[in-house]
């Protein structure tokens, strides 16, 4: 780990300096620069701000504080009676511990499990733009079969941010004194030919909370995760599921799914295909083929395509059984 400045901020504004990361839980940033892949000169604690609170929001939804840990937000009663869905991806993700450090705006943030990435003795364009990305010939076994580019195949490994999307969550940003509304699936940028940037973020601009949207009434929703054991891993393919079904036909469906794309990947396809559709496994299928229509495997990573498309019907049949 290389030397480094270290301040504590004790108000949003004294966290605004453009130059600084800002430190949460440190389960990413801190991982990241004792590897030397992160290696910021000033780091900013922010751990004291006032953003460490779950509220309702004026809309009927839920206000969530960037500073929210995890396992806070995971059995918070609203977040269990109203986000099943967000209270079941934060439960499978990472290990208790971690989840206790673990913060909302941190969860949102967190870098890529690539391999390369994440061992400076390899190229990797994320890290390092232009040197080459080793994952397209090498071992590609966790990348990503949707959203990727010939210069980065990483997955987003995030689950809580998977469950948001399925939400429609907005994220607010600070930076100077602008404050500014960003849906989630505008926040995470693809990687083409810029896998550096990673989203819209600017250097210096703080997420202060998360809002979620009221639900229609009588929403149900789901997160199903796949991996390879089952704590502490990462998804090989994950659904988010968030339907509204009234006599046995979907009236309204938002459909994410992780761990196989560049970013958490909302499938419009997926919800097309189900809404105004009978809650059938034939039709349930039908949406798990057109999530993952124009999917590209590379070499080690094809059995993903098949894996999510289970994990979609699979939800989706427990969750309207
Ligand atoms: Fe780097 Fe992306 Fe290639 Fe991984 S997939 S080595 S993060 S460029």
């Amino acid at each position: 780990m290389r030397a480094f400045q270290f301040t504590q901020a004790k108000t949003v504004d004294a966290a605004l300096d453009p130059g600084s990361r800002f430190l949460a839980g440190g389960t990413t940033l801190i991982d990241l620069m004792k590897l030397d892949v992160e290696t910021p000169e000033r780091v900013v604690d922010i751990n004291l701000l006032p953003l460490a609170r779950v509220e309702a929001a004026p809309d009927g939804g839920l206000k969530i504080g960037a500073l929210v840990r995890n396992s806070d937000l995971a059995v918070h009663p609203e977040v269990k009676a109203r986000y099943a869905v967000l209270s079941e991806a934060l439960l499978s993700g990472a290990s208790p511990q971690l989840r206790n450090m673990a913060t909302t705006g941190g969860n949102l943030l967190q870098r890529t499990r690539c391999y390369y990435f994440r061992d400076t003795a390899y190229a990797c364009n994320k890290r390092q733009p232009g040197s080459g990305c080793p994952a397209m010939d090498g071992y590609n076994r966790i990348h990503a079969v949707l959203g990727g580019s010939e210069h980065c195949v990483a997955t987003h490994p995030s689950d809580m941010a998977v469950a948001m999307m399925a939400l429609e969550a907005v994220v607010h940003a600070r930076k100077d004194k602008r404050e500014r509304r960003i849906a989630l699936d505008e926040l995470y940028l693809l990687p083409g030919t810029t896998p550096d940037k990673e989203n819209v973020l600017e250097p210096g601009e703080l997420i202060t909370y998360v809002t979620l949207p009221k639900l229609p009434a009588g929403t149900k929703s789901h997160y199903l995760k796949l991996r390879d054991r089952a704590q502490y891993e990462f998804a090989l393919a994950s659904a988010a599921v968030v339907v509204s079904v009234s006599g046995g036909r979907i009236e309204r469906a938002r459909i994410a799914l992780g761990g196989i794309a560049t970013k958490p990947w909302r499938s419009r396809e997926a919800e097309a295909a189900l809404e105004g559709k009978s809650a059938s496994e034939e039709n349930f299928r039908a949406a798990a083929e057109a999530a993952m229509h124009g999917a590209k495997p590379l070499r080690d990573n094809k059995f993903k395509i098949e894996l999510a498309k289970r994990a979609l019907v699979r939800a989706l049949t427990v969750m309207t059984a």
